[in-house]
């Protein structure tokens, strides 16, 4: 019998079950894919937000601007690249200038530190590859970026090595109570049971609450395509640019990620399948934005494209808290942007102050909540690099040329925590595959090694998860 059952392995469900393991309780997390951060947290901008964008009063203003104020030691201490960069909010006329002013005096009443106005000259200063048609920006110097699976993959492991239990391939299709607690099943025919239940489903929160008998939370989909380029770009702006937001929303950004790349992205479209693939017409739209935005982006440069999914909920803001129609159920739902950057405060309100409440919760004396990095040898010194390579010689294999990603971290990352199990749950924590020429080269070592690792045929090594083999008809 676990106290939590925390369902949905994306940013918000990791850093809630990581939160927990502060406490001295038995918890799970349940996620329906066969890997962790396979939703929106595996796809979107990045971006830890300063805190100007939502209402005063909303929990999107309040929990933004605390999660970006735990933010740089919450990633400093799981291991993860985070870079307080500032943001810049571009006007393109006086309407736009306008709009700045607002949004600033709404930042200070959210509580965002250091808002400033920025004239043409200033902003050319900043950003010398900005648009001529530029008037001027909001600089938050509070903005910054973050590796978003990086984040949730380290949550999710650390809250492992402190004792909390991962159940992969677990789609929540059945749930029942009996006496005080839930039983929380899937379509495979496995049964959990638990004392309370945290639905963090994304998408699929509006389905969960429905089996826990509260059918009042309505999810919809709005995707956001992006491109990425070569790392040779991560320097090509020095800020995250945002236009100035409409009624639409904040729109295409040019920004550097935490990893070195320039992202261009993302759009806005209703969708109603949750799908994520990218579009003609979406990717069309990005560059002529983001072409808006600057001068000379080398799009020549785009090594890939993507797609990711905003779950919103009818409210538009995010719903956290006890449902009202179904005791013991805590809805996490409605979580789209700025939800990577309030990970860290929703978590801990909704541990620290509801669920240590309801449960009683003692403080756990043995948690230990720091993690080494995933992968960390390419900025190792060499002194550093020889010593680890005489300890383990897979450190001297580079299996990903263009990342510089060895066997060594490979093989660490299928056997830590949360454990990689197909060829895309390595790439999201170690990088192999991420680079310009996106896996050509380093794929099939990365499946030989998973073989080896997991002890399965070759031709069951998986892309992500059953029905995505990567190799057909291999004789036996
Ligand atoms: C295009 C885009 C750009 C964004 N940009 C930013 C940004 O720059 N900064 C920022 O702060 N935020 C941003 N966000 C928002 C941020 O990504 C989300 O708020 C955050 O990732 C939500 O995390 P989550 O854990 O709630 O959901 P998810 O990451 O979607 O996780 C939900 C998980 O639940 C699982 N699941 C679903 N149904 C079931 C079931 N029945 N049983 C078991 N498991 C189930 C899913 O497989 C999934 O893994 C952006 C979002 C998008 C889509």
């Amino acid at each position: 019998m676990f106290d939590v059952i925390v369902i949905g392995g994306g940013v918000i469900g990791g850093a809630i079950l990581r939160e927990l393991t502060k406490y001295k309780c038995e918890v799970c997390l349940l996620e329906k894919e066969n890997d962790v951060c396979m939703g929106q947290s595996k796809a979107n901008s990045g971006i830890v937000h300063a805190g100007f964008d939502a209402a005063e009063g909303t929990n999107k203003a309040r929990f933004n601007v605390r999660g970006n104020a735990l933010m740089p030691a919450y990633a400093a201490q799981l291991g993860v690249k985070y870079k307080n960069i500032g943001s810049l909010v571009v006007a393109f006329s006086d309407g736009d200038l306008g709009t700045l002013v607002r949004l600033k005096e709404r930042g200070e009443k959210n509580g965002v530190p250091g808002l400033e106005l920025v004239d043409r000259k200033r902003l050319r200063e900043l950003e010398p590859n900005i648009s001529e048609e530029a008037v001027g920006a909001l600089f938050a110097p509070t903005g910054g970026i973050v590796c978003p699976y990086g984040l949730t993959i380290a949550e999710i492991g650390n809250a492992m090595d402190n004792g909390a239990r991962l159940y992969c391939n677990f789609e929540v299709t059945t749930v029942r109570r009996e006496k005080d607690s839930f039983v929380v099943g899937s379509a495979d025919g496995r049964e959990v049971r638990g004392r309370v239940a945290v639905n963090c489903a994304g998408l699929g929160a509006g389905k969960v609450s429905a089996l826990f008998g509260d059918d009042g939370l309505r999810i919809g989909g709005r995707r956001g395509e992006y491109l990425l380029l070569d790392r040779a770009d991560g320097d090509f702006v020095s800020h995250t640019l945002f236009f100035t937001p409409t009624r639409k929303g904040k729109g295409v950004l040019v920004s550097p990620t935490a990893d070195g790349n320039l992202l261009l992205g993302p759009t806005a479209e209703e969708v109603e399948d949750g799908g994520t693939q990218t579009t003609q017409e979406g990717i069309a739209s990005v560059i002529a934005k983001a072409a808006e935005m600057c001068r000379g982006i080398p799009f020549r440069d785009v090594i890939t494209s993507f797609a990711g999914v905003r779950a919103y909920s009818q409210t538009h803001d995010f719903i956290i808290g006890e449902s009202e129609r179904t005791e013991g159920l805590f809805q996490c739902a409605g979580i789209e942007s700025p939800g990577l950057t309030s990970a860290p405060a929703i978590a801990e309100y909704l541990v620290g102050t509801l669920l240590r409440k309801k449960l009683k919760l003692e403080k756990n004396p043995l948690f230990d909540g720091t993690r080494k990095p995933d992968h960390f040898f390419k900025d190792l010194s060499v002194a550093e690099q020889n010593a680890l390579i005489r300890e383990d010689p897979a450190y001297g294999k580079i299996v990903c040329r263009c990342e510089q990603i060895t066997e060594g971290e490979i093989v660490r990352a299928i056997r830590r925590n949360p454990p990689a199990r197909d060829a895309d749950a390595v790439k999201r924590r170690t990088r192999a595959g991420m680079g310009r020429c996106q896996g050509g080269f380093c794929q099939s070592h990365v499946a030989e090694l998973l073989s080896r690792e997991l002890g399965i045929p070759f031709d069951e090594v998986t892309k992500s998860g059953a029905g995505s083999e990567l190799l057909k008809g291999v004789s036996k």
